[in-house]
């Protein structure tokens, strides 16, 4: 059987939000990457966890996932986020561009339609910040189908702990 898919988003899971006094939790770094399109003079800040490579290295070493970024960094998840936390090159899932204001413009996560067809019928853990109650119910509905479907979602101001990789419930295999 092929390992389930460890979906992984970067903005309020890698990179916490700020809190409403601009501040960002003191166990994260600044680093300034230049993503694709942007001029080199012209660098996006972002905050990034120490702890959060050798956490992810611990998942990702035991082989019964399979990580893929799912950003709207897209390809610069690879090339610029991972390296900083000492990933390997992580594929990446190829989000369409859709011109919207709102992260919900159907009332669940903008990426889900893309990711369902993308999934097709494969085993998922799905890091996000940013489910709404639909994107639970999909997971739900999905899973009753066959294809176990665990969203994880940490608080974006918080990002990703230990305890959200620890119940490993894609490591069940029966
Ligand atoms: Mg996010």
């Amino acid at each position: 059987m092929r390992p389930p898919y460890l979906l992984l988003d970067v903005d309020g899971v890698l990179i916490p939000f700020p809190d409403a006094d601009g501040t960002s939790p003191a166990t994260h770094d600044r680093h300034d990457v230049v993503p694709t399109g942007l001029s080199a003079d012209d660098p996006v800040t972002v905050w990034l966890s120490p702890s959060h490579g050798p956490l992810l290295m611990d998942v990702i070493r035991t082989g019964l996932v399979t990580p893929v970024w799912c950003t709207s960094w897209r390809q610069d998840a690879t090339t610029l986020i991972g390296p900083l936390l000492g990933l390997p090159s992580l594929p990446y899932v190829d989000l369409p561009r859709p011109q919207i204001t709102t992260s919900h413009p159907n009332g669940y996560l903008w990426k889900r339609d893309h990711v369902d067809a993308w999934l097709g019928d494969k085993p998922v853990a799905w890091v996000d910040d940013d489910f709404t109650a639909l994107d639970h119910a999909w997971a739900a509905e999905r899973t009753a189908r066959g294809m176990a479907t665990f969203l994880v979602q940490p608080d974006p101001h918080i990002g990703l702990l230990a305890e959200h990789l620890a119940e490993k419930p894609y490591l069940n295999r029966t």
